[in-house]
């Protein structure tokens, strides 16, 4: 089989069949016919494709309902690989991962400090390298990488318009890596990788419509409306980062005022800790800047204090996740989903679900279940493996895009 194009797997009804088998396996063929409505023949020849690919296995034997025991299929999970990519803040984090998720490997590796679009390409031509070595050494052909990055991503073009903590655009990275790997590379927002990892192993599994916050640095949400990702006109749907949320709030680095981000981000957590420190305010914070002898206030340095029950730290994580909340909120009231998964940090803080429940409406409110992620620290790779997987069980995601591209492509 050629893992360097996806002819094998351009059939609709192959990848259909493939993605039952993921979903219901152990299942016999005559259960495939049954629910996919195709003839008994098709089920067989497609079958034997996925067979002869590797893609699939024949399990044990299924329990009779009089006659012979059927013969079971499952997938393969252990026969290939695929590769997780993501860019975070100051480095790339790389999982080699099996067709069921489970990670084999992972690496983390360094960006270097404001690097040029050639210098960062290169670090990521590196990840992916090292990430095969891996691969090829368990002798597992990689059926494809999934990359999730910061920003503003055209997922069609594998292109990063704009990635702000790396402060480069137009970056092309799916072109520039199958060029030189000759693999299928898929590449998204990093948010929206994640809650397609939530869809696929996580909270999000068996619904309809979620949302996935996250908050570190930056600020994020990944919207699941109707089992698909929302990308909005312009891939830019869930940047939540620099709505209005207070008109009298303090200025963001956005040039505007009352940002999510200027309460709720790490950067904006930082900023208001030192302010209440030029204010005199009394924390155990002043001691940790002394010690660190001239060296910066870290969005850490304020977890660690609120958790010594400094007062002032306490303060400020309690209002980022009211303000947190209060987002959450209106996105619950825009959106109408089943259920919001939060990611990070200032997440976990208890005036968010207090504040939640405050403002949503009452109705609203009994039918939304707010939940922390169970992923953990491996949600960003996950996402990124995931979007591979997307592309080999649930490739007709392209056909969906395109037809919302003809009005909103621009770039
Ligand atoms: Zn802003």
């Amino acid at each position: 089989m050629k893992t360097g194009s996806f002819q094998w797997m351009k059939s609709l009804n192959k990848s259909t069949i493939l993605n039952m088998i993921r979903l219901h396996g152990p299942i016999s063929r005559a259960e495939i016919a049954k629910i996919t409505k195709l003839t008994p023949p098709t089920v067989t020849n497609i079958v034997n494709e996925l067979l002869d690919d590797h893609l699939v296995v024949e399990s044990d034997l299924g329990t009779s309902t009089g006659g012979r025991k059927p013969i079971m299929l499952e997938v393969n999970n252990r026969h290939f690989s695929v590769i997780g990519i993501y860019i975070r803040e100051r480095g790339i984090d790389v999982a080699v991962a099996n067709l069921d998720g489970t990670i084999n490997h992972k690496l983390e590796l360094e960006i270097s400090e404001h690097p040029t679009k050639e210098e960062f390409l290169k670090e990521l031509t590196n990840a992916v390298s090292l990430a095969l070595e891996k691969s090829k050494a368990d002798e597992k052909p990689t059926l494809g990488v999934g990359i999730g990055i910061q920003g503003q991503v055209n997922p069609l073009k594998g292109e990063a318009k704009w990635v702000p903590n790396l402060k480069l655009e137009n970056i092309p990275i799916k072109t520039h890596l199958e060029s030189r790997f000759h693999i299928p590379i898929e590449v998204d927002h990093d948010v929206r990788a994640i809650a397609l990892a939530e869809n696929w192993f996580g909270q999000g599994r068996d619904l309809n419509n979620f949302i996935c916050v996250k908050v570190g640095t930056r600020i994020g949400a990944g919207i699941m409306l109707n089992q698909e990702l929302y990308y909005g006109a312009h891939y830019s749907a869930g940047e939540i980062e620099h709505t209005p949320i207070d008109l009298d709030g303090p200025a963001c680095s956005c040039g505007k005022r009352g940002c999510l981000a200027a309460f709720v981000g790490a950067p904006g957590i930082v900023r208001r800790a030192k302010q209440a420190l030029a204010d005199g305010e009394s924390s155990t914070l002043h001691q940790s800047v002394q010690k660190q002898s001239g060296a910066d206030l870290t969005s850490k340095d304020v977890y660690t204090a609120a958790m010594e029950g400094d007062v002032l730290a306490i303060r400020l994580l309690g209002e980022a996740g009211q303000y947190l909340g209060m987002e959450i909120t209106n996105l619950i009231h825009v959106l109408d989903p089943d259920c919001v998964i939060l990611h990070g940090g200032v997440s976990r803080a208890e005036p968010l679900q207090e504040a939640v429940h405050a403002y949503l409406l009452a109705h609203v409110s009994s039918q939304v279940s707010i939940v922390q992620t169970k992923l953990g620290k491996v949600a960003p790779v996950m996402g990124a493996f995931t979007l591979a997987l997307k592309k080999i069980f649930d490739p007709h995601i392209d056909e969906i895009d395109h037809s919302t591209l003809r009005k909103g492509e621009q770039w």
